[in-house]
């Protein structure tokens, strides 16, 4: 984490002063927060871990910062990601790597890999991160913290700087369900400074512990997933199964198309929100000849090689001659992958998986290999391509590789209150 101790301190003073006064406390009051470097705090350093974004300072909060400050937590400093939040292992952040403090050999995960180790190193109580299509969950998972991704619009985006708008939220990682939970109620709520946030009008049915029924949907226990992973997730399934619950299998099968499909829009939308950062209007600026010379030179040194492979991959893919064939083929297997959600929530109420096929990697292992970097969110990018909330949380006493085992609960839209009620129960196994 990279520390502001004057503003923190600053913050930490106005709560003693209100302590002192026999203030009424707000919420939050005096807890020691991170924040994510891809969600604008005010007067911070506001980098995406990115060269381009060195020394830029934001004017103002994001929204979901803005609500964490009103109920008076402490923002103790900035959170290392990969850059532009395109990654899963912080290992693309232009500044430095963040390892794993439960064994610092290994990755913590990513993009959110800096608030995760943050949160597990107990350097802050908990953290806000971003999800496009794992980046809270799998380093959650890594760090043997809790994380949610919730429903897409139930968190305001505004201040997030973007990568794929149609996909990414701000979301809250903590040591346990119950903060998770705190944090979320937090910063949840509609927001008129982002149009796709909404309040849920409609009442969200509630459930009494066990009297539900979870789908274990077979495309995620196939090939590429770690036994031992596969062996702890459907272990919990079977002693929640002992509780009473009813567990039965279901399909989602459109399930292989998520990754390909992840890979076409995500690129798109990342080259259309990244070509602002063009050295005219934020950021860094490099001198040249003309504003062409501008534009190559200043994005051809600030950008680092994973976000140029994105924003080739998106141009090209939105291209006349092969939008059809590309980026429209993706959004219409995106509706279906929608659908089998759908679908599988007409039968059951809540889905568990795992979050990575595999347990935190080296350091180095699969950096010059994006495919198999791609491979780590295959669990976790259909539920940002539904918009449908889900949590990471460590299965309790669980190890594999003597590390943590994450495990993954997806609800339908806007059920992240009973999700939150159904990881309780799980901590308690
Ligand atoms: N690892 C995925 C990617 O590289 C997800 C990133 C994220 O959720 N921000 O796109």
């Amino acid at each position: 984490m990279q520390a502001s101790p004057q503003l923190a301190l600053r913050q930490a003073k106005e709560i003693d002063k209100a302590i002192a006064g026999g203030k009424k406390l707000a919420l939050l009051a005096g807890i020691p927060a991170a924040i994510k470097d891809a969600i604008l705090v005010k007067d911070f350093n506001n980098t995406a871990a990115s060269l381009i974004l060195e020394n830029f300072h934001s004017a103002q909060d994001a929204t979901a910062v803005a609500k964490l400050r009103e109920e008076g937590a402490v923002f103790l400093g900035r959170t290392n990601l990969d850059e532009f939040a395109m990654g899963s292992s912080t290992e693309h952040s232009a500044y430095k790597i963040t390892r794993n403090p439960l064994d610092v050999e290994r990755v913590p995960g990513g993009t959110s890999g800096g608030s995760a180790a943050a949160i597990a190193a107990g350097e802050c109580v908990f953290a806000l991160g971003s999800d496009t299509g794992g980046s809270i969950r799998q380093p959650a998972a890594f760090c043997g913290v809790v994380g949610l991704k919730p429903t897409y619009g139930r968190v305001s985006r505004y201040g997030l700087i973007a990568h794929a708008s149609s996909l990414e939220q701000i979301g809250p990682m903590a040591k346990n369900v119950d903060d998770c939970e705190i944090v979320f109620d937090a910063i949840a709520g509609q927001d008129p400074k982002d149009s796709t946030s909404v309040d849920p009008e409609f009442p969200i049915s509630n459930f009494q512990f066990p009297n539900i029924k979870i789908g274990i949907p077979k495309e995620y226990f196939g090939r590429g997933l770690d036994k031992d992973i596969k062996k702890a997730v459907l272990e919990t399934a079977g002693k929640l199964e002992k509780q009473g619950v009813k567990i039965e299998e279901i399909s989602l099968p459109n399930a292989e198309y998520a990754l390909p499909c992840y890979y076409i829009i995500v690129p798109s939308e990342a080259s259309a929100n990244l070509a602002r950062f063009d050295g005219i209007r934020y950021g860094k600026s490099e001198k040249a000849e003309n504003l062409f010379g501008v534009y190559a030179k200043t994005r051809g040194r600030g950008l680092g090689e994973e976000v140029k492979r994105r924003i080739m991959l998106g141009t090209f893919a939105l291209s006349s001659g092969y939008y059809d064939a590309y980026y429209l083929k993706a959004q219409k297997a995106r509706t279906l992958i929608k659908r089998d959600f759908e679908t599988a929530f007409e039968k059951v109420d809540f889905l568990l998986t795992p979050v990575s096929p595999f347990q935190p990697f080296k350091i180095g292992e699969k950096i010059n290999d994006p495919l198999k970097m791609y491979l780590s969110d295959v669990y976790t990018i259909s539920i940002n391509l539904a918009g449908v909330p889900a949590l990471s949380m460590p299965i309790p006493k669980a190890k594999v590789e003597n590390m943590p085992v994450g495990l993954q609960i997806i609800g339908p839209h806007f059920s992240e209150k009973n999700i939150f009620h159904l990881a309780k129960a799980i901590e308690q196994l």
